[in-house]
Parts: C-alpha cells; structure tokens; sequence
C-alpha cells in the first residue's frame, strides 16, 4: 500500500458549505434538523445527495432497502469497491452533523480527489445507509442490518411507525425502493466518520478519535415482588420492601461497573413502582439495567455479577426475583489493520488522536460483520447529541475528512 502526499487536504469550505445546505433539508425548529427516515424531507436529501454524487461523476446505485451506493471508478475493474458513509436520516430533533457529517465528508473526499486529479487502484463508494436513527422505523441501524444479515428485508419492511405506516410502503411512497438485492455487494473495506456523541476528545483536547472499538451491551429486566403494606403501620422488621432491593441492586449496578474499568459502563435507567402510591411500602419494581463494555469476557462478566447480586439482595430482603435478559449486542472490533490506517493518517497529518471505543451503535458496528470496517471520530461541543444544539466546528469536520481521504487512498491504493 503506498501513502499519499502529506500535503493532500479536503476543500474545507465546501464541505462545510455543503453541511449547510443539507441543513436546510427538513429544518428543526430550534437550528437542528427534522429528516426523519422515508418522510418528504428524507426524499429531497436524497435528490440533493444523488445531484451532488453525480455531479462529481459518480454512477449512484440503490439497493431494495434504500441504502444510496455511489461510485467512483477505480483503474482495476475487478478491485473491490473502498466504502465510506453514513447516514442522512435525523432524530425528530436532531442536530446537522449525526450521520450527515460522514456521508458529505466522504462526498468532500470524492471531490478532492477529482480536484487533485488522483486516481485509484479500487472503485470508491460513497454511502447513505437508510434508517440509521429507529427513531420513526425502530430498531435502528436497520437497513445496515439487513446488508449484513441481522434483519431479513421482510422484518424490516413490516416495521411501523406510530401512525401504523409500514417500513416498505413509505420507502416505496418516496420512491427508493432500488433494483439491487441487498447485502449483494462485497467490500474491500468500509470507514464511517462520526461525530463522537461523546464528551471524551473534547475534553481530552484531541481532534481525531481512532476507534478501536464499540461497546457490546446487556439490558436485563429485574423483576423484584415483596409485599405491598401500609407505609406507617407496618414495622421496619416486617417488612418485605421491593423499593429497597431496588435501591440496593442499583448500587450494586454502579459498583460493578466501577470495577471493570476502563471503558465499562452501568446504570439502572427504567423503574416502574407498584403500586407506586406515596404510603403504600413497593410490593412490586420492574426495572431495567443497562451494562455496556467493548469486552466480550467483561460485559459477560458484569451480567453474571448483576445477576449474582440481585439475587444475594433479594435473599436478604426475602423479595422474590426474576431477570430476563431483553436487549442484547456483542462488542465490535474493528479491523485492526484499517483501525493501523487512520491511526497512521491522523499521525501523518498531525492531528492530536486518541484510540476511543463507540459507545452509541453505529451502522458500522453491523457492516464489520461482513466487511473489514473502521470509524473516525471527530469531537462534537460539550458531548452533545440528538439535539438540535448539536455543535462541531469546522475546523474538527476538515480534520475528520482529511483523515478519511487519506486513509481510503492508502487503502484504495493511489494509481501514479
Ligand atoms: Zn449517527
């Protein structure tokens, strides 16, 4: 694999003009955006991308998800495509760089490369993954699962939103329904850039985040059944309190998280009281545990010591006690080699860098199951995400797409 000249930069006015107009795309009400997956706004983004991606020479090609593939041709026609996008699809108050940033970034990259006159050895393909966010269509990451073989197309297409509208027919209202079987393609290597969504490089200082990683999680239903009794006439040794317990586990919860450190995470996040009255002692609490850490031996570590603990807590307090596991993602190791190659090109480029684990989901994190794959992140102001005050500056958007063009040109191999 040979290095690109050091010297090679993105346009960073034009990318940053370009998140601007897609911005205007399905605005928020308070400066964010509103592109909701398979709605009107969601359809104008994507006439927007595809006259962009054609006018800077690239033939788009659509699978029967939706996901947008365009491509720009490589000097070997039998090289396997070099993938870089995201998604253009937003929260219902969401910000303009979630998803937007990498699929405009690796656009930017594109049209770098036709400023610069560079050709590849592989084809290179820009993309926009459909759904991303599961906030209209749940889960999320859908049409990304579906390319790798989590989800069938048929699952996918019986989603519905709350208005009761099917996944598939809104993809077909819209009109992106294309002609090529989904998963069909196979890929050389796959990068998403990212904002962090995260408050970690901000406050480290560092512009460039190589992931290493993302987080693999539990989500553990406990359900705790004492007895509901009079709150002030019943004596504290005769008591079988659930609320307790409740609190107790969730200590525990916090504790064992501390204890696997670094990058493990914990927290009880969903409770539901019975029968939740102000003087009545909890006779029932269902609530929900989430344990997350890119360590598959750790995450199944920490489920085991939660469930050991709840049920030592519920012994003392003589609570009945269930758990059933309701949520469930391994961790993701991104492709070590690719992982070397933007750690190499933020280095090259003088970027401050650190290696980082994702702790939200990602379409990445699906398409690593099928594709050499790796994530680029880029800090976003105070951590914030999912929000329409979401803020990057330009100066993080132009490193994380420096970094993406010379990544995919080490990978995608420069044609002198
Ligand atoms: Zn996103």
């Amino acid at each position: 694999m040979s290095a690109p000249g050091e010297n090679l930069r993105i346009n960073s006015a034009r990318l940053w003009d370009s998140l601007d107009q897609m911005a205007q795309i399905g605005p928020g009400v308070a400066g964010g955006c509103n592109r909701q997956t398979l709605t009107d706004a969601d359809n104008a983004g994507r006439h927007l991308f595809k006259d962009w991606c054609e006018a800077a020479g690239m033939t788009m090609g659509v699978d029967t998800m939706g996901n947008m593939f365009a491509t720009r041709a490589g000097t070997d026609p039998a090289a396997l495509p070099v993938y870089m996008g995201s998604h253009l699809d937003t929260q219902p108050t969401g910000g303009r760089y979630d998803g937007v940033l990498g699929v405009l970034g690796a656009l930017e990259v594109v049209r770098s490369l036709n400023d610069l006159g560079i050709r590849t050895k592989h084809p290179i393909v820009v993309t926009n993954w459909t759904n991303e966010e599961g906030a209209r269509f749940a889960p999320a990451m859908l049409a990304s699962g579906v390319f790798a073989g989590l989800h069938t197309q048929d699952y996918a297409y019986g989603r519905t939103d709350l208005e009761g509208k099917r996944f598939g027919d809104e993809l077909a209202r819209i009109g992106w329904v294309g002609d090529e079987p989904v998963g069909a393609r196979k890929m050389h290597a796959m990068f998403e850039l990212h904002i962090e969504q995260g408050p970690i490089l901000e406050a480290e200082g560092k512009t460039i985040g190589v992931v290493t990683h993302g987080q693999g999680l539990w989500w553990l239903e406990i359900t705790l059944t004492g007895k509901d009794a009079h709150t002030g006439s019943t004596p504290m040794n005769m008591r079988v309190n659930a609320g307790l317990g409740m609190a107790r586990i969730t200590e525990r919860v916090h504790q064992i998280a501390m204890s696997h450190q670094p990058n493990a995470v914990g927290a009880v996040g969903q409770v539901t009281v019975f029968p939740n009255s102000r003087n009545v002692i909890p006779g029932k609490v269902v609530f929900t545990v989430d344990i997350r850490s890119p360590e598959q031996a750790k995450l199944d570590a920490m489920r085991a010591e939660v469930e050991r603990a709840a049920h030592a807590v519920a012994a003392e307090l003589g609570l009945g006690c269930s758990i059933e596991p309701v949520g469930h993602f391994d961790p993701v190791t991104f492709d070590p080699a690719l992982v070397q190659v933007v750690r190499g090109a933020a280095e090259r480029l003088g970027y401050s860098h650190m290696d980082i684990v994702s702790g939200a989901g990602h379409d990445a994190c699906w398409i690593n199951r099928v594709a050499p794959t790796v994530m680029v992140m880029c800090p976003c102001v105070g951590g914030l995400s999912h929000n329409e005050a979401e803020e990057i500056s330009p100066e993080w958007a132009a490193a994380g797409a420096d970094v993406l063009l010379h990544a995919v040109l080490e990978v995608a191999e420069v044609v002198a």
